[in-house]
Protein backbone atom coordinates (compact mmCIF):
# COMPACT_ATOMS: atom_id res chain seq x y z
CA UNK A 1 0.00 0.00 0.00
CA UNK A 2 1.27 3.20 -1.29
CA UNK A 3 1.32 5.69 2.09
CA UNK A 4 1.60 9.34 1.16
CA UNK A 5 1.51 12.08 4.06
CA UNK A 6 1.30 15.96 3.59
CA UNK A 7 2.65 18.07 6.09
CA UNK A 8 1.34 21.92 6.47
CA UNK A 9 0.34 24.49 8.24
CA UNK A 10 -3.09 24.34 7.54
CA UNK A 11 -3.91 27.71 9.22
CA UNK A 12 -6.63 27.93 7.68
CA UNK A 13 -6.88 25.12 5.12
CA UNK A 14 -7.87 26.81 1.88
CA UNK A 15 -9.24 25.85 -1.51
CA UNK A 16 -5.52 25.06 -2.55
CA UNK A 17 -4.59 22.61 0.03
CA UNK A 18 -7.74 21.26 -0.50
CA UNK A 19 -7.50 20.59 -4.35
CA UNK A 20 -3.90 18.78 -3.80
CA UNK A 21 -5.94 16.86 -1.12
CA UNK A 22 -8.08 15.48 -3.40
CA UNK A 23 -5.44 15.00 -6.38
CA UNK A 24 -3.16 13.10 -4.11
CA UNK A 25 -5.73 10.63 -2.50
CA UNK A 26 -6.74 9.73 -6.63
CA UNK A 27 -2.74 9.22 -6.44
CA UNK A 28 -1.87 7.00 -3.68
CA UNK A 29 -3.66 3.99 -1.56
CA UNK A 30 -4.29 6.22 1.93
CA UNK A 31 -3.25 9.88 2.80
CA UNK A 32 -2.33 11.18 5.68
CA UNK A 33 -3.02 15.04 6.15
CA UNK A 34 -0.68 16.15 8.78
CA UNK A 35 -0.97 19.24 11.15
CA UNK A 36 2.61 20.30 12.01
CA UNK A 37 2.33 21.60 15.76
CA UNK A 38 5.94 23.05 16.43
CA UNK A 39 5.76 25.65 13.48
CA UNK A 40 7.55 28.83 13.92
CA UNK A 41 4.70 30.70 12.50
CA UNK A 42 2.28 31.88 15.13
CA UNK A 43 -1.12 30.73 14.16
CA UNK A 44 -4.02 32.34 14.29
CA UNK A 45 -5.78 29.46 14.79
CA UNK A 46 -5.36 27.22 17.55
CA UNK A 47 -4.12 23.54 16.74
CA UNK A 48 -7.48 21.77 17.80
CA UNK A 49 -9.05 24.26 16.20
CA UNK A 50 -7.19 23.15 12.53
CA UNK A 51 -7.32 19.73 13.79
CA UNK A 52 -11.18 19.88 13.82
CA UNK A 53 -11.60 22.40 10.50
CA UNK A 54 -9.16 19.63 8.33
CA UNK A 55 -11.08 17.04 9.57
CA UNK A 56 -14.39 18.22 8.58
CA UNK A 57 -13.97 19.30 4.84
CA UNK A 58 -12.02 16.02 4.01
CA UNK A 59 -14.29 13.61 5.49
CA UNK A 60 -15.41 13.01 2.22
CA UNK A 61 -12.34 11.31 0.91
CA UNK A 62 -12.73 7.46 2.25
CA UNK A 63 -9.02 7.13 1.90
CA UNK A 64 -7.78 10.53 3.83
CA UNK A 65 -6.71 10.65 7.47
CA UNK A 66 -5.99 13.62 9.63
CA UNK A 67 -3.34 13.51 12.03
CA UNK A 68 -0.65 15.56 13.32
CA UNK A 69 2.86 15.30 14.21
CA UNK A 70 5.80 17.50 16.00
CA UNK A 71 9.42 17.17 15.04
CA UNK A 72 10.95 15.76 11.41
CA UNK A 73 8.98 15.16 8.49
CA UNK A 74 11.20 12.34 7.72
CA UNK A 75 10.83 11.15 10.96
CA UNK A 76 6.95 11.40 11.36
CA UNK A 77 7.12 9.29 7.77
CA UNK A 78 9.15 6.84 8.44
CA UNK A 79 6.61 6.08 11.71
CA UNK A 80 3.51 6.17 9.66
CA UNK A 81 5.05 3.70 6.98
CA UNK A 82 4.77 6.08 4.51
CA UNK A 83 7.13 6.31 1.02
CA UNK A 84 6.16 9.64 0.03
CA UNK A 85 5.54 13.34 0.96
CA UNK A 86 3.61 15.50 -0.77
CA UNK A 87 3.78 19.50 -1.27
CA UNK A 88 2.65 21.69 -3.35
CA UNK A 89 4.68 24.18 -5.93
CA UNK A 90 2.83 27.48 -6.89
CA UNK A 91 5.53 30.29 -7.75
CA UNK A 92 9.35 30.09 -8.15
CA UNK A 93 9.34 31.62 -4.30
CA UNK A 94 8.25 28.07 -3.08
CA UNK A 95 11.07 26.02 -5.16
CA UNK A 96 13.95 27.09 -3.62
CA UNK A 97 12.42 26.14 0.19
CA UNK A 98 10.96 22.84 -0.78
CA UNK A 99 13.87 21.35 -2.88
CA UNK A 100 16.14 22.33 0.22
CA UNK A 101 13.06 20.39 2.53
CA UNK A 102 13.24 18.13 -0.02
CA UNK A 103 16.64 17.03 -0.04
CA UNK A 104 17.21 17.49 3.68
CA UNK A 105 14.01 14.90 4.05
CA UNK A 106 16.05 12.57 1.80
CA UNK A 107 18.91 12.36 3.40
CA UNK A 108 17.74 11.86 7.13
CA UNK A 109 15.11 9.21 5.54
CA UNK A 110 16.77 7.80 2.02
CA UNK A 111 13.13 5.61 1.19
CA UNK A 112 11.18 8.98 1.34
CA UNK A 113 10.45 10.33 -1.78
CA UNK A 114 8.80 14.32 -2.28
CA UNK A 115 6.16 14.88 -4.91
CA UNK A 116 5.51 18.34 -5.91
CA UNK A 117 2.42 19.16 -6.92
CA UNK A 118 1.66 21.87 -9.43
CA UNK A 119 -1.02 24.09 -7.88
CA UNK A 120 -3.83 24.10 -10.16
CA UNK A 121 -3.91 27.52 -11.95
CA UNK A 122 -7.12 28.57 -10.23
CA UNK A 123 -5.24 28.61 -6.77
CA UNK A 124 -1.72 29.37 -8.20
CA UNK A 125 -2.23 32.78 -6.47
CA UNK A 126 -4.09 31.47 -2.63
CA UNK A 127 -2.42 30.62 0.58
CA UNK A 128 -3.67 30.94 4.19
CA UNK A 129 -2.22 34.35 4.77
CA UNK A 130 -4.26 35.58 1.77
CA UNK A 131 -7.44 34.34 3.27
CA UNK A 132 -7.24 35.79 6.65
CA UNK A 133 -5.88 39.18 5.28
CA UNK A 134 -9.21 38.82 3.14
CA UNK A 135 -11.26 37.61 5.72
CA UNK A 136 -9.63 41.02 7.63
CA UNK A 137 -11.39 43.33 4.93
CA UNK A 138 -14.54 41.42 5.30
CA UNK A 139 -14.24 39.57 1.89
CA UNK A 140 -16.46 36.85 0.68
CA UNK A 141 -14.06 33.55 0.87
CA UNK A 142 -16.23 31.37 -1.49
CA UNK A 143 -13.54 30.86 -3.76
CA UNK A 144 -10.68 30.77 -1.42
CA UNK A 145 -11.67 28.50 1.62
CA UNK A 146 -13.97 25.97 1.86
CA UNK A 147 -17.83 26.63 3.04
CA UNK A 148 -17.79 24.75 5.82
CA UNK A 149 -15.07 26.59 7.74
CA UNK A 150 -15.61 30.41 6.10
CA UNK A 151 -17.92 31.76 9.09
CA UNK A 152 -15.58 30.19 11.65
CA UNK A 153 -12.79 32.35 9.62
CA UNK A 154 -14.53 35.35 9.70
CA UNK A 155 -15.54 35.33 13.61
CA UNK A 156 -11.79 34.69 14.58
CA UNK A 157 -10.72 37.92 12.39
CA UNK A 158 -13.40 39.26 13.89
CA UNK A 159 -12.16 38.79 17.71
CA UNK A 160 -8.60 39.22 16.47
CA UNK A 161 -9.51 42.30 15.34
CA UNK A 162 -11.09 43.57 18.91
CA UNK A 163 -8.31 42.13 21.03
CA UNK A 164 -5.89 44.29 18.94
CA UNK A 165 -8.21 47.32 19.26
CA UNK A 166 -9.00 46.84 23.24
CA UNK A 167 -5.42 46.66 23.64
CA UNK A 168 -4.40 50.08 22.01
CA UNK A 169 -7.12 51.51 23.98
CA UNK A 170 -5.98 50.17 27.19
CA UNK A 171 -2.58 51.74 26.40
P1 LIG B 1 3.82 25.23 5.40
O1 LIG B 1 3.83 26.05 6.65
O2 LIG B 1 4.46 23.90 5.48
O3 LIG B 1 4.23 25.98 4.14
P2 LIG B 1 1.14 25.39 4.39
O4 LIG B 1 -0.09 24.91 5.08
O5 LIG B 1 1.24 26.85 4.12
O6 LIG B 1 2.28 24.85 5.28
O7 LIG B 1 1.33 24.61 3.02
C1 LIG B 1 1.46 23.21 2.97
C2 LIG B 1 1.83 22.81 1.56
O8 LIG B 1 0.77 23.16 0.67
C3 LIG B 1 3.08 23.51 0.98
O9 LIG B 1 3.76 22.57 0.18
C4 LIG B 1 2.52 24.60 0.13
O10 LIG B 1 3.41 24.93 -0.93
C5 LIG B 1 1.26 23.92 -0.41
N1 LIG B 1 0.25 24.89 -0.79
C6 LIG B 1 -0.24 25.92 -0.07
N2 LIG B 1 -1.17 26.60 -0.77
C7 LIG B 1 -1.28 25.99 -1.98
C8 LIG B 1 -2.04 26.24 -3.16
N3 LIG B 1 -2.87 27.28 -3.27
N4 LIG B 1 -1.89 25.39 -4.21
C9 LIG B 1 -1.02 24.36 -4.14
N5 LIG B 1 -0.26 24.09 -3.06
C10 LIG B 1 -0.37 24.89 -1.99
Amino acid sequence: MKIAIYPGSFDPITLGHLNLIKRASNTFDHVIVAIMVNSNKKPLFTFEERLRQVKTVVAKFPNVEVDSFAGLVAEYAKSKSACVVVRGLRAMSDFERECQMALINKKINPDLETFFLAADEKYMYLSSSAVKELARFGASLLDFAPREISDEIHEKVKNEQEVTRHGQRSQ
